[in-house]
């Protein structure tokens, strides 16, 4: 199927879910995203600054850009002025980047705390008692323009649904905790992004808001980086 096809089939099965579609377009190319855009689809993530800020340049200006990617603290600069939402909040030092270079350029960021739930050994990622402290810090009060707008994880890549399941609803049990301890005033911690082509389902059913699906729409990645030139 084409990309246009992909996006309406995704969208008509999200949409009766509620659920929110992150297209990810990293390593494909702006035609591409281009098809998805004519399709109706608005909001794509990248993994990589460099990507997101070429493809930023030179495609249309309402598309919301979203990272999901690790983001090192020097390169939050580059994204700034127009990233729409940060999924991979990992540390409150990058946060209090984020939140200077959002000030630079007079706006308030969304973020997402990425939290840790798969069984494997991956760099990226805040253990509940991180996220509670980072939380709870006066370092964090004084941040005014990040909103912390919900949480991200990834399940671990396997075969058992029963496992990814579970993760799924440990993130969700522990968001409902967050939400109700640290953000009962304000609505705006309501976003849970969880689940990917291989597990968006599982993840829906556990009461994920936001699915952040790439291949299901563009078909698998053949090469590591898209660039400009
Ligand atoms: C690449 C990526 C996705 C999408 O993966 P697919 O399996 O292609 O749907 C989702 N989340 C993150 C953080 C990614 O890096």
């Amino acid at each position: 199927m084409s990309v246009s096809e992909n996006i309406k089939k995704i969208k008509t099965e999200l949409d009766t879910a509620g659920v929110e579609l992150i297209a990810i377009s990293k390593t494909k190319t702006p035609a591409e995203i281009m098809e998805a855009y004519e399709a109706g689809q608005r909001i794509f993530g990248e993994n990589q600054v460099q990507e997101m800020a070429d493809k930023y340049e030179v495609l249309p200006k309402d598309i919301e850009w979203h990272l999901v990617g690790h983001l090192q603290s020097n390169k939050v600069k580059y994204i700034a002025p127009f990233v729409s939402m940060i999924h991979s909040v990992d540390s409150l030092k990058l946060l209090q980047e984020i939140n200077r270079q959002a000030l630079k350029n007079n706006r308030v960021i969304d973020c997402l705390l990425q939290v840790y739930i798969a069984d494997e050994d991956t760099k990226y990622g805040l253990d509940h008692a991180e996220t509670i402290e980072l939380l709870r810090s006066e370092e964090f009060q004084e941040l005014k323009n990040v909103r912390i707008a919900g949480l991200m994880g990834i399940a671990t890549n396997t075969d058992s649904e029963l496992i990814i399941s579970e993760e799924f609803k440990d993130l969700a049990v522990f968001f409902a905790g967050l939400k109700q301890s640290f953000f009962r005033k304000d609505d705006g911690f309501s976003e849970l992004s969880m689940g990917m082509s291989s597990d968006y389902r599982l993840a829906i059913a556990q009461g994920s808001t936001m699915v952040r699906i790439g291949s299901t729409i563009f078909g698998e990645r053949v090469i590591k980086h898209w660039r400009a030139n």
